[in-house]
């Protein structure tokens, strides 16, 4: 398990871009910039034969630029400045490689990166053959989630996602349906610079299997008795991370005879959750705020428990309620000014 988590931490971290920028030369081609940039034939034959686009590559016009990029020591990107207003962009994305005509690509090019692809397996693993790295697929992760389970994606589901740097700028998502959003001052909105998302996350933990659903009447198996059971129970391994569905303040941290190690979080809007039976606490104290993700505890079996699950309630001013179906929205919306900026901003993604 360490060594997974170091192998995740390296990658989060080394994501390595480095320009390689010439000025075409008499006699020059382009076998020579790739053997400069230390790049393998191979990649040139396989992306001269990836479009008919790339015909233009194999005359280059003397005293042109062109800038070969590479990301972690392999290659990534071509730009191609033939004439003073076009340039010919090749990207690889996995094994496959992107070739555009793009109109005045210097100023685009500072402005953000385009990552596409398409889901195949599941968003961490195709996005990763993108060239996405551990921490932006967190982000991605996120920030969509607030709208679809990224458990349910489905095969041929594209993403276009972009970034600066590290900084998740917008997401474009074509599946079931189609959910584009734009980070404004840190916040996602759509195309009508409305936030409307999920109140809460849909699960409080990666868990393995609900093992007890909502119900006003269950054989309780250690009392043997019937008795409401107004809460989620997520099976889970000891010491799997339970994070905080929603950001609150921490209301309560303790023991209970029968909810065993118990946090309970205070929301807006006179919302509640509990989380019950928990192993361990994580760093969080009872009067301070929670943010929404984060780590409040791991899973156990303290208290009235069969076994290593989370017991977790949410409720509305002390009324209990299904949290698989009781998904309040919140939502938010730009206005005069603000959205009119907003407006003319999101063209910019394409
Ligand atoms: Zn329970």
């Amino acid at each position: 398990v360490k060594k997974i988590f170091l192998i995740l931490l390296f990658l989060s971290f080394s994501v390595f871009a480095k320009n390689h920028d010439f000025v075409v030369k008499s006699g020059d081609n382009l076998g020579k910039y790739f053997q400069k940039s230390k790049i393998s034939q191979s990649v040139l034959i396989n992306l001269i034969n990836s479009s008919s686009k790339t015909k233009r590559l194999n005359n280059l016009k003397i005293g042109k630029k062109l800038r070969i990029v590479k990301e972690n020591n392999k290659f990534k990107k071509l730009v191609y400045f033939y004439s003073g207003k076009y340039s010919l962009v090749v990207e690889l994305y996995g094994t496959k490689f992107n070739t555009n005509f793009v109109k005045n690509y210097s100023k685009q090019s500072q402005k953000y990166t385009k990552y596409q692809f398409k889901i195949s397996k599941n968003l961490f693993r195709d996005g990763g053959k993108s060239g996405l790295n551990f921490s932006q697929l967190q982000n991605i992760n996120k920030e969509i989630s607030k709208h679809i389970n990224t458990s349910k994606l489905r095969k041929n589901d594209v993403f276009q996602v972009f970034f600066k740097g590290q900084d998740l700028l917008a997401i474009k998502y074509f599946g079931r349906k189609k959910i584009h959003i734009f980070n404004w001052n840190g916040n996602f909105y759509n195309q009508d610079g409305k936030v409307v998302y999920d109140m809460f996350l849909a699960k409080p933990l990666n868990y393995k299997r609900i093992s007890s659903g909502f119900s006003y009447n269950r054989f309780h198996p250690i009392l043997k008795t019937y008795r409401p059971h107004r809460a989620i129970d997520y099976a889970a391994n000891k010491g799997v991370k339970v994070f905080a569905t929603a950001s609150g303040k921490v209301i309560r941290k303790g023991y209970h005879k029968a909810l065993g190690n118990v946090v309970e979080i205070k929301h807006a809007y006179g919302y509640s959750t509990v989380y019950a039976h928990l192993s361990k606490f994580a760093k969080i104290y009872k009067g301070g705020r929670v943010k929404q993700g984060q780590t409040i505890g791991y899973v156990g079996s303290t208290g009235r428990s069969t076994g290593n699950h989370l017991h977790y309630e949410l409720k509305n001013n002390g009324k209990y309620f299904n949290p698989l179906k009781h998904r309040p929205k919140l939502n938010f919306k730009l206005k005069g000014a603000e959205l009119r900026s907003f407006t003319k901003y999101i063209k910019e993604f394409k």
